[in-house]
């Protein structure tokens, strides 16, 4: 639904579309293949790898929300960053944000070491770094905000103008915040990709990608690309990421209450070094998320006091907290980045990162939030004893 608010189009994808049987909720289409009419004469959709009907409701439901104009669905979040890789040549210079997520830095530098595309990996706070890296004409910058997971923030309006001037593409991942909270498109961006594994789909149950273009010829491209190279998501998969859609607003709206209160009781604790949120003031990016985001996120992380040791000991104790990879669901999750979601960067490049063995990234779940309180503290206690 164009035009229409953001709650209103996240509800309503694809209700009332069935003209068969006046079905509410859109049918999903498990079939992989489609009858032709006749000799030569194909229907909308031929083959579920190039189109499924799920599947294009999903990527039209988030086109929407993003405001752009093609949608493209894939398997996993991880193969919408590799299908954006499918734009470059053996010339082509891609910058990279120094702490993006880990999983993205080990596809770029891997794929660069093999010779298909050079790379830069820039700190795209320092202005220095970044001009400098524009300054080589680079084809692709990727930009990650907040970013992971010390919610370092990226001012993606200017980071795209001073890309635009040397006529770069800009992709930004927006997988933190979704569309509710952030829309990269609105602010100059090219593409906009998210892991539907997290906040979009929001039920921990689902592996899957999505990225979105501005402009209709870019996402034929990349339309085209994710067939030829079969990556495209399952019926399954949209179906459940439709579904978990639907109740991304409301969503996102208890998350964020809940983060605002659990930023702060973590501020105060005594067993916490430093608290990475991008919701306080004193935050380095507090006044540019203000400016680009509608809320601050349920994203944070910090240091807790007895570096490794400690952490290890606060894991022990947890009890509603779940020590997992992964973010953007239902349930709160902990986690250790060093070892987990960033363990595909070398230790050098962590430190660089500043990703240190006492930092813990947690994801802010919608759960009573006295609850998530209460285990936090309980965990940090015995943490210090
Ligand atoms: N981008 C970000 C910010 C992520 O956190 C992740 C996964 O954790 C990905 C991309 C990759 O997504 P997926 O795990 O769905 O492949």
């Amino acid at each position: 639904m164009k035009n229409s608010k953001l709650a209103t189009t996240a509800v309503r994808a694809g209700i009332n579309t069935d003209e068969h049987h006046g079905a509410v909720i859109p049918a999903i289409h498990l079939s992989s293949t489609y009858a032709l009419k006749g000799f030569n004469d194909k229907r909308q959709f031929d083959y579920s790898r190039t189109g499924n009907p799920t599947r294009a409701t999903f990527a039209q439901a988030i086109a929407d929300l993003e405001g752009g104009a093609v949608g493209i669905v894939t398997s996993t979040g991880m193969s919408s960053v590799h299908l954006i890789c499918q734009l470059l040549t053996t010339d082509d210079l891609v910058v990279i944000p120094h702490d993006c997520y880990g999983g993205s830095y080990r596809l770029f530098t891997h794929l660069a070491k093999r010779g298909l595309f050079k790379l830069l990996v820039v700190d795209q706070n320092n202005q220095e770094a970044l001009s400098n890296a524009l300054a080589q004409r680079p084809k692709l910058v990727l930009v990650e905000t907040p970013s992971n997971p010390l919610m370092r923030i990226v001012d993606i309006a200017d980071v795209v103008k001073q890309s635009h001037d040397v006529d770069a593409l800009v992709a930004v991942d927006n997988t933190f915040l979704s569309p509710i909270l952030q829309q990269p498109l609105s602010l100059g961006a090219d593409i906009v990709f998210h892991s539907t594994t997290k906040f979009i789909n929001g039920h921990s149950d689902v592996v899957g990608g999505v990225l979105v273009t501005k402009e209709q010829s870019l996402g034929e491209e990349l339309a085209w690309w994710a067939n030829c190279i079969g990556i495209t998501g399952s019926a399954f998969d949209s179906y459940l990421a439709l579904r978990g859609l639907k109740t991304l607003p409301i969503r996102m709206k208890q998350h964020q209450e809940n983060a605002d209160v659990v930023a702060e009781f973590l501020r105060k604790h005594p067993a916490v070094e430093r608290v990475y949120y991008p919701g306080f003031k004193d935050h380095s990016g507090y006044e540019i998320a203000k400016k680009q985001q509608a809320a601050f996120g349920s994203m944070m992380s910090f240091e807790v006091k007895g570096g490794v040791e400690a952490v290890k000991i606060l894991f022990d104790n947890l009890s509603l907290f779940t020590l997992a990879q992964s973010l953007g669901g239902v349930e709160s999750l902990i986690s250790h980045p060093s070892t987990m979601t960033h363990a595909g960067m070398e230790i050098t490049a962590q430190i660089e990162a500043g990703i240190s063995q006492s930092l813990v990234r947690i994801s802010v779940g919608i759960e009573d939030y006295q609850d998530i309180i209460a285990d936090l503290e309980q965990g940090l206690n015995a943490s210090q004893k």
